[in-house]
């Protein structure tokens, strides 16, 4: 047992001395089962939230109505969730309503993939309904029951399926495949929030290859936000043998560029599978520093970029075979700057207008970045007197 395991056992024992079934269930039976991290612990119970709150202490109202508890137990906690089948899908989304049930197999069947559908119990014991076992052991994504009827009722579950093939470098069955084929067009109902959680996970995954290849081949692609006009890009990300992405910010560096976007138009792209406005605006810094001639050492580059966003650009040109310099070089290079920031050169707007008697405009601003510039090209000391000397001379 994982600790998180160990920790939550107690909670599972008093929930099955109150009467009920309780068992860990979905990811963290599969990673556990895998040897690798747990995100979270979840447990599912045939005892109803009303119940659950009866035989804890201290629980929290976390998502009632799909029928969520928290249990607050030693300072941790767990998210209790009962039993449950989705009945009637509307639109292809999220179900109309749940309903509780007391069957343990009622609330497994309802979920997407095998490997997803594994309950342990507090001795450790798996419940596998759907060969899940098997298919974590030969590395396959399978959807549970007919993948016809499971991708109609949910989409998301598709994007979902290409996301876990990258992260843990399985294959798609043929006919979860073949399913996915058939519905790819359905994902055009499921919210573009949604499937950006998924693909951006795909492309952080171990083999975002693989995933990639099945996104293009299956037609997903096609029903992503622009995503149809950026096939060829697409391929040759799918083909980049040494791609591991570390950030989201880096995963949208790499699609503007194997897209050909200027950053402006990759911003656009963002938007469109609505990104936040501070994303979009690092993702603009760094793939405009990654696009920039002067390299990634220049000191006017790593000014405008920062440290941390320079790193980035420097990650993906490695990922390119296109990197010129060393992470350390970067790192050096950006120890040596003289300013960092704005806030650091010893003369500002209002210094300007107090000591010279400059008056805001278009000059005013000139000045301030002509400063910044002399700065960095070392032909000036960030001193406030030869500063103010400087402006007079060119600006007044
Ligand atoms: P992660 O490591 O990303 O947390 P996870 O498998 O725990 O992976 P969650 O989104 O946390 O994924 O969902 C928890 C469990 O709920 C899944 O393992 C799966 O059993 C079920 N599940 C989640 N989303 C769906 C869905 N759209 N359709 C069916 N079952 C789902
Ligand atoms: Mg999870």
């Amino acid at each position: 047992f994982p600790n998180e395991f160990v920790n939550a056992i107690p909670v599972l024992k008093t929930i099955e001395k109150a009467g009920f079934e309780a068992y860990f269930v979905g990811g963290c039976v599969r990673d556990t089962l895998l040897g690798i991290p747990l995100h979270d612990v979840d447990i599912t119970s045939s005892a109803y939230p009303a119940e659950i709150k009866e035989i804890f202490n201290r629980t929290v109202d976390t998502g009632i109505e799909h029928g969520t508890v928290m249990v607050l137990d030693h300072g941790e906690g767990y998210e209790v969730t009962t039993f449950r089948t989705e009945s009637t899908y509307q639109d292809f989304r999220r179900p109309d309503h749940v309903t509780f049930v007391r069957s343990l197999d009622e609330d497994l069947k309802r979920r997407d993939l095998t490997i997803n559908a594994l309950a342990m119990d507090a001795d450790g014991n798996v419940v596998d309904l759907f060969h899940g076992l098997d298919d974590l052991k030969n590395k396959i994504i399978r959807a549970v029951g007919n993948p016809h009827e499971r991708y109609h009722e949910d989409a998301l579950r598709m994007m979902r399926s290409i996301r876990f093939m990258s992260q843990l470098d399985f294959n798609l069955e043929s006919e979860t495949e073949k399913a996915i084929e058939d519905n790819a067009h359905l994902l055009e109902k499921i919210a573009v929030e949604r499937i950006h959680v998924e693909w951006i996970k795909t492309l952080l995954g171990q083999r975002p290859q693989l995933g990639i290849q099945k996104f293009i081949s299956t037609g997903l692609y096609q029903y992503c936000p622009d995503f149809a006009d950026y096939k060829d890009g697409l391929i040759a990300m799918s083909k980049l043998d040494q791609l591991h992405l570390d950030s989201e910010i880096e995963c949208w560096v790499l699609m503007g560029h194997m897209f050909s976007l200027k950053p402006q138009k990759t911003a656009k792209l963002m938007r469109d599978w609505k990104s936040s406005n501070d994303l979009i605006n690092q993702v603009e810094l760094a793939q405009t520093a990654l696009e920039c001639q002067s390299g990634l050492t220049d000191p006017h580059v790593l000014f405008e970029t920062g440290k941390e966003l320079t790193l980035a650009a420097n990650h993906i040109l490695k990922i390119l075979n296109q990197s010129t310099v060393t992470d350390e070089a970067i790192k050096t290079a950006y120890e040596e700057l003289p300013i960092k920031g704005n806030a650091d050169i010893a003369v500002d707007g209002s210094a300007l207008i107090k000591e010279l008697g400059m008056k805001p405009g278009p000059q005013f601003g000139k000045a301030l970045t002509a400063i910044k510039d002399q700065i960095l090209d070392g032909k000036l000391a960030n001193d406030h007197d030869q500063l103010l000397a400087f402006v007079r001379e060119n600006f007044m």
